[in-house]
């Protein structure tokens, strides 16, 4: 990992944190998990229409328990169409990858440090102790491939260009899922409380 990619993950925390999550969105992601968020500390990804993609979690839950996965997918569609993939049996191929194209284990490996980074800086910002998670990422990182959903929660959360894997699936799903496409079932403003103003605009401008 160089001195930019420190800053990069770093600066990310901190917007991230700044921006902190809305009650708005954590009912929202209550209602595409269908259990409360505990944890939740930022919206790490968002479809076009609003609706979080990806949330960021902090590294211990309330309760004092280590949680390691602080890219985490939440989109209904988005989950659906990577269980697809997992589903399919594609998942030796991803492995496969990592272990045979010199190029894609090492951005697998710098993908890890990232992960381990962005999670720290959060660690430090929120002053939660990451000793029982020290040095794991998710996903199986950094030389297996075991959940995509933690892959392509990072790509989405970071951007192009940082997960090798999680990247791949996205350009994969992309008939079913695309972050530039709104295809979200439960719509902001949908789920049954407060219609507001910005759902019945989004009601309005997709499908
Ligand atoms: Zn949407």
């Amino acid at each position: 990992m160089t001195p930019t990619d420190t800053t990069f993950v770093t600066e990310l925390a901190e917007r991230r944190l700044r921006e902190g999550a809305s009650e708005r969105d954590i009912e929202l992601v209550q209602a595409q998990l269908g259990r409360y968020p505990r944890g939740m500390v930022a919206v790490g990804a968002r479809c076009v229409c609003g609706n979080p993609l990806a949330v960021v979690t902090r590294p211990l839950l309330p309760g004092g328990i280590p949680f390691p996965t602080t890219c985490y997918l939440t989109g209904p569609e988005v989950v659906k169409a990577v269980s697809h993939v997992e589903a399919n049996g594609e998942m030796p191929q991803y492995t496969d990858l990592v272990e045979h194209d010199a190029d894609v284990h090492a951005a697998y490996e710098r993908a890890h440090e990232l992960y381990l980074a962005f999670r720290h800086a959060i660690a430090e910002r929120l002053g939660d102790d990451e000793s029982h998670i020290e040095g794991i990422s998710a996903g199986g990182m950094p030389v297996r491939v075991k959940c995509l959903h933690a892959l392509v929660a990072q790509s989405l959360v970071m951007g192009p260009g940082v997960n090798p894997i999680g990247d791949r699936v996205l350009e994969r799903v992309r008939d079913e899922f695309d972050p530039a496409v709104c295809r979200c079932a439960l719509r902001a403003g949908e789920d049954g409380s407060d219609a507001d103003a910005a759902g019945s605009k989004d009601r309005k401008d997709v499908d």
